[in-house]
């Protein structure tokens, strides 16, 4: 699995998608981190792969909330959609220089399920190299997954997981995210990913209240209520949910929208939706009393319908998620420590939630207590 193509060089392929494809060869390291350093971190440690260079350009589902940063290095192009060739050959160059892995990412940007049959390839080719080596893993994606769902070691197990983002029920997907697949292929994936019996989790997220309420009316929480029993029924297990943070320009973008339906929620929404600071990731947020409202009687209805829950990043543990939870997305990604023979194994009593887990331990299961902090970890670290 060598990639022989010069760094920067680019090869062109055909898409499904209506848009000129360009692989690319990534030039830095892979391995990072979510970049926040802030006392009100909930994001457990991620080893995050972009299959994609960052930019919105670089994802076809073109959603209006759309929160993939542009590089700075090379802003990305409307029409183009470039990702990136010969990933898992780099990753597994970087798993050899480490001893202790974190659980793998895929992706926090753009989607690594996007119906374009290169990328897939690559998403493929690195997803079986990490569960060939023991990785712990999760898929981020409103995408059909279907194509990772064959591969040997991802079947029952316990360090797998896929989260499928649905915004909400068809007439929001089809604002929000019009070029992903529909409501009704979302949930036959939902099911589709649960027969195949890899762990799965529903991201509501965002969940924007004054469009629901400007859609649906006072009666909207019964539209969730509603499509929760619904996930519920197509096997998922956990939910989490945001009411999103928006640059400005999604926030006109939104507005824009909800104004069409009722110029008297665009109004709530312009006022309710401000600049906040206060968490990792900042933009406009549905002020803090209101969301905490949101996410405790979404904790409810989940809990009522068998699912645990939890708020993403905009609210802290212990004001709405569900007690007990190793992190935010529920299931078990610990760390993996190298064998002799290079493959991974999981390490006993670790949640990689280090500046939870093992806060004040003097002696983590790891070995490396500069972990048990909200700053993301440094590399050497991990050697
Ligand atoms: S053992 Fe603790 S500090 Fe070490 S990686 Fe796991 S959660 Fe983090």
């Amino acid at each position: 699995m060598s990639d022989t193509s010069p760094p920067g060089s680019r090869g062109e392929d055909s898409a499904s998608v209506g848009l000129r494809v360009e692989g690319v060869t990534r030039k830095s390291p892979t391995l990072h981190d979510f970049p926040y350093n802030h006392p009100k971190r909930k994001c457990y440690h991620k080893w995050i792969i972009n299959v994609a260079p960052p930019g919105r350009h670089n994802c076809s589902h073109g959603c209006v909330y759309c929160y993939a940063r542009e590089a700075i290095y090379a802003r990305s192009q409307p029409g183009v959609l470039r990702y990136y060739r010969g990933l898992a050959d780099m990753v597994e160059r970087e798993l050899d220089r480490i001893r202790l892995c974190p659980p793998v990412s895929l992706c926090n940007a753009t989607d690594p399920c996007q119906p374009v049959p290169p990328l897939r390839e690559e998403t493929r080719r690195l997803v079986e190299m990490l569960l060939s080596r023991g990785a712990s893993l999760s898929v981020i994606t409103k995408g059909d997954p279907g194509f990772l769902l064959e591969l040997p070691w991802i079947r029952d197990n316990p360090r797998v997981f896929v989260a499928v983002t649905v915004e909400g029920p068809p007439e929001v997907l089809s604002l929000l995210s019009p070029q992903a697949p529909p409501f009704h292929h979302r949930i036959e994936i939902l099911q589709k990913v649960n027969n195949s019996g890899v762990s799965l989790s529903v991201r509501l997220d965002p969940v924007f209240p004054h469009l629901y309420r400007a859609l649906y009316g006072e009666s909207w929480m019964e539209v969730i209520e509603e499509l929760i029993a619904l996930f519920r029924s197509s096997g998922a297990r956990h939910l989490i949910a945001s009411t999103g943070t928006l640059t400005p320009r999604a926030k006109r973008r939104l507005l824009q929208i909800i104004q069409r339906l009722s110029p008297r929620e665009a109004r709530s929404f312009a006022s309710e939706y401000l600049y906040d600071r206060e968490y990792p990731s900042q933009g406009f947020r549905l002020t803090k009393d209101l969301r905490v409202g949101f996410h405790r009687r979404l904790r409810e209805l989940c809990e009522s319908r068998g699912l645990t829950y939890s708020a993403c990043i905009e609210l802290e543990t212990a004001v709405a998620d569900t007690p007990g939870l190793p992190h935010c997305e529920a299931y078990p990604t610990p760390f993996c420590i190298k064998r002799d023979d290079g493959s991974f194994q999981p390490l006993e009593g670790c949640t990689a939630n280090c500046h939870v887990n093992c806060r004040d331990n003097p002696r983590p299961p790891c070995g490396r207590p500069q972990l048990a902090q909200p700053a993301p970890f440094k590399v050497s670290w991990l050697r």
